[in-house]
């Protein structure tokens, strides 16, 4: 039996420590048990993380009590965060706060108490008659709880029959009504209401995918008995814009459902719009099945009660972003990874986990079915269609016959001689038919801000943030230069700061002068920019979604965050107003994050019974991403872009991992990602290329020099201990930081 237990101590900044497990209860308690801890002169909640049989931890102190020793994790969400400490580098109390959130290991954060009324007994006519005559209120209050199907909160008959708290008391005291205290639960969506929505009649192409998604579903013996049942192979649904994915999914979903079993769905956080959520309430609004949302917005309170509300068993369906891969579910009979391709699943800080290759991995240790889907699937999960790893489905058509946008590509350098111009004489034609047709327009750029760069005519001197090696942009609203990297903000300088030459232009552009500019062309459209200053307030992006719906906004001007998602049948027009920006990045992906976007945009337009038009305005309009985007080619694309990674030997023929150090000082920056590479290299696993340490293409940010190395290999888990063990052994000066990113997608 096991006589040590590693636990995780609640607001310790994830560090592990071991103790002894008393005697008496050392049988009972489990990974996942909850106890509480010594910690220096206090005591503190912490969960145990592990079981030892040995530590060497020096002068190791007893448990001091069993909270719970029924664990608040099973098992198997536990070997996911030893997998990911493994797999990702990293320590396993920084894998398990992802897993075990934030929120359910403080103990503060409890369910919320309020008061409860009802009534405690039958009150006949002709008491509520003298009631009625000699204290009004309290005979209304009598009236509304007679009707209540359920005790009411105290708080909202306040505000039902105008009842005091007095009133209420004095009722009490008649001995006509009960009050008692009970959970309430925090329903982020609760003050919407639903309206029941049923089943939509599959086509032939989408019953012919629905038939392999079930054929999945039902295949997986669920359970985890890994050694007798069979695990499904993940599914890979390629389907273009608006084919029908959703529809799959939901009925996907239903079918979990009937079979007893949960679902999980990941959506890009961005997508989580009021549209999507609303879809998948009142869909299983129905069968009076309860979905839970998980996302960043949420309060402490709402993610508490959403987790316990899962836990429970309560909601059967999750949908929410790339952290709800660790919900709580059990007996998940289905999980699907809408938009499968976007980078968001992947978390830029420790652990560095990709949610999309951890819903297949958690779908393997549950034995259930996996369903990715896109309309520009990655090329990883692509190729491992390809290789018979993926089960390939596909939808090749629109809902209805609705025909494919089409896509004009128009070349800017023949339209830069007009002087200025951001949008194309074309585009601009195209705007103002819409405009005549009562049809909505979207412009696309994926640059805030007014002009991008401020130069010095005379010196040539670019306005650089002093803590990041890029130019400030000018923000015309706000009348500042902003840095995009670390928010850095200063006045706008009205002479060259360098050779006080009063001849500073702005050049570039951005979405503040996309917006400017149309609204000058069309002085009688409604103009909305959709940007991240422009949504500052919290409601403001549901707010002009919904005024884009309803019609009241002509032309919406916005970066990514209206690229993907979006269902508007009005919209029959998308602008693409420069479609190199994402294209000649220092990053293997640019082609295939070019492409993805060109084909996610482009999939905004004609979603109604009108024909879409796309106008993608480039200076490289003969580049491969361009073109396969425009013949919505994704076969093409995908045969010359692996024949580049294949050749390059880069992800998904190997794994990239990234080593960053950064220092504020350069010297030591540079010096100990020379050190590091040299121990690398002293034992290097067989396999595994190490390129030379270099500066960042974003040498410096936040203050920070930044160094990269980067190493490739086939069989990555050989090279996480590797790097492990020679991190480990290293210490770095102290203002030296390294941070490990295994697949790594964010090279600047
Ligand atoms: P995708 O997720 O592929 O972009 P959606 O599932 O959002 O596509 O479908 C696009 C539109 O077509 C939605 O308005 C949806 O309600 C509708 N739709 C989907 N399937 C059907 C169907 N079988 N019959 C009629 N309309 C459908
Ligand atoms: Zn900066």
């Amino acid at each position: 039996m096991p006589r040590f237990a590693r636990v995780l101590v609640d607001d310790s900044a994830g560090k592990a420590f071991d103790y002894e497990l008393p005697e008496a209860v050392a049988a009972t308690l489990q990974v996942g048990s909850r106890v509480r801890v010594p910690v220096r002169t206090r005591t503190a909640l912490a969960t145990i993380i592990e079981l030892l049989d040995h530590t060497d931890a020096p002068g190791v102190k007893l448990i001091a009590e069993v909270v719970s020793a029924e664990p608040v994790l099973n098992a198997l969400l536990i070997d996911l965060g030893r997998w990911i400490a493994d797999y990702y580098c990293c320590s396993i109390e920084a894998a398990m706060k992802s897993v075990l959130p934030q929120v359910i290991r403080k103990a503060e954060v409890g369910h919320q108490m309020r008061l409860f009324a009802r009534l405690a007994r039958e009150v006949d006519a002709e008491e509520l008659e003298t009631l009625r005559r000699k204290a009004p209120l309290q005979a209304g209050v009598i009236d509304f709880l007679a009707q209540a199907a359920a005790p009411v909160a105290v708080a909202e008959l306040s505000d039902k029959c105008d009842a005091t708290h007095a009133v209420v008391q004095a009722l009490v005291k008649k001995g006509l009504l009960l009050t008692e205290p009970a959970k309430v639960e925090r329903d982020p969506t609760q003050h919407e209401t639903f309206v029941a929505a049923g089943k939509l009649e599959l086509n032939e192409e989408q019953l012919a995918v629905f038939e392999r998604v079930c054929a999945a579903i039902d295949s997986s013996t669920s359970h985890r008995s890994p050694v007798t049942s069979h695990i499904p192979k993940p599914l890979l649904l390629h389907g273009v814009t608006g084919s029908g994915k959703t529809e799959i999914y939901l009925q996907a979903i239903d079918r979990v459902l009937q079979r007893g079993q949960t679902a999980i769905m990941l959506v890009p956080e961005i997508s989580l719009t009021p549209q999507t959520v609303e879809r998948f309430k009142s869909r299983f609004a129905l069968t009076q099945h309860e979905v839970a949302v998980l996302h960043s917005h949420l309060s402490e309170g709402e993610r508490h009660d959403e987790w316990h509300r899962i836990r429970s068993g309560r909601a059967r369906i999750v949908i929410g972003a790339r952290s709800a891969i660790f919900a709580p579910c059990e007996n998940v009979g289905l999980i699907v990874v809408d938009e499968e391709h976007e980078n968001t699943y992947k978390q830029e800080e420790t652990p560095r986990y990709h949610g999309r290759d951890i819903a297949v991995l958690r779908g393997h240790m549950e034995g259930c079915a996996v369903l990715l889907g896109s309309a520009t699937p990655s090329l990883e999960s692509f190729h491992n269609a390809r290789l018979g790893k993926y089960e390939l489905l596909r939808l090749t058509a629109r809902i209805d016959a609705r025909k494919m946008p089409h896509i004009r590509i128009i070349d800017l350098r023949m339209e830069s001689q007009k002087k200025g111009a951001i949008l194309s004489e074309r585009l601009i034609t195209a705007m103002r038919a819409r405009l005549e047709r009562r049809e909505q327009t979207i412009l696309f750029l994926n640059r805030r801000g007014f002009s991008t760069s401020l130069i010095c005519q005379k010196c040539g001197h670019v306005c650089q943030c002093p803590n990041c090696s890029v130019a400030l942009t000018f923000h015309r609203g706000a009348a500042r230069v902003v840095c995009h990297i670390c928010g850095h903000q200063a006045v706008v300088p009205a002479t060259c700061p360098e050779c006080r030459d009063p001849g500073i232009r702005w050049s570039g552009t951005g979405t503040e002068k996309v917006e400017d500019t149309v609204a000058k062309i069309f002085p009688k459209a409604v103009v909305k920019r959709m940007d991240a200053d422009a949504m500052q307030r919290r409601d403001a992006f549901r707010e002009t979604l919904t005024a884009f719906r309803q019609g009241k906004i002509d032309i919406l001007v916005g970066t990514q965050m209206i690229a993907k998602g979006l269902h508007f049948p009005n919209v029959t027009l998308v602008g693409i107003v420069n479609a190199d920006l994402s294209l000649h990045l220092p990053d293997f992906r640019a082609g295939e994050r070019t492409f993805q976007l060109l084909t996610q945009v482009a999939g905004r337009a004609g979603r109604g019974d009108v024909e879409g038009e796309v106008f993608v305005q480039s200076f490289t309009p003969f580049s491969p991403s361009i073109q396969f985007a425009r013949h919505h080619d994704f076969d093409g694309f995908w045969e010359q872009e692996i024949e580049f990674r294949r050749q390059w030997d880069y992800p998904p023929f190997s794994h990239l991992v990234l080593v960053l150090v950064r220092s504020q000082h350069q010297e030591r920056a540079r010096f100990s990602a020379e050190t590091l590479h040299r121990r690398l290299a002293e034992a290097l696993p067989n396999g595994v290329t190490l390129g030379e340490p270099a500066p960042a293409p974003l040498e410096k940010s936040h203050g920070s020099y930044r160094y990269h190395l980067i190493l490739r290999t086939r069989a990555i888990q050989r090279l996480s201990r590797h790097l492990a063990t020679v991190l480990g052994k290293l210490t770095f000066p102290e203002d030296v930081f390294v941070t490990v990113d295994v697949d790594a997608y964010q090279l600047l």
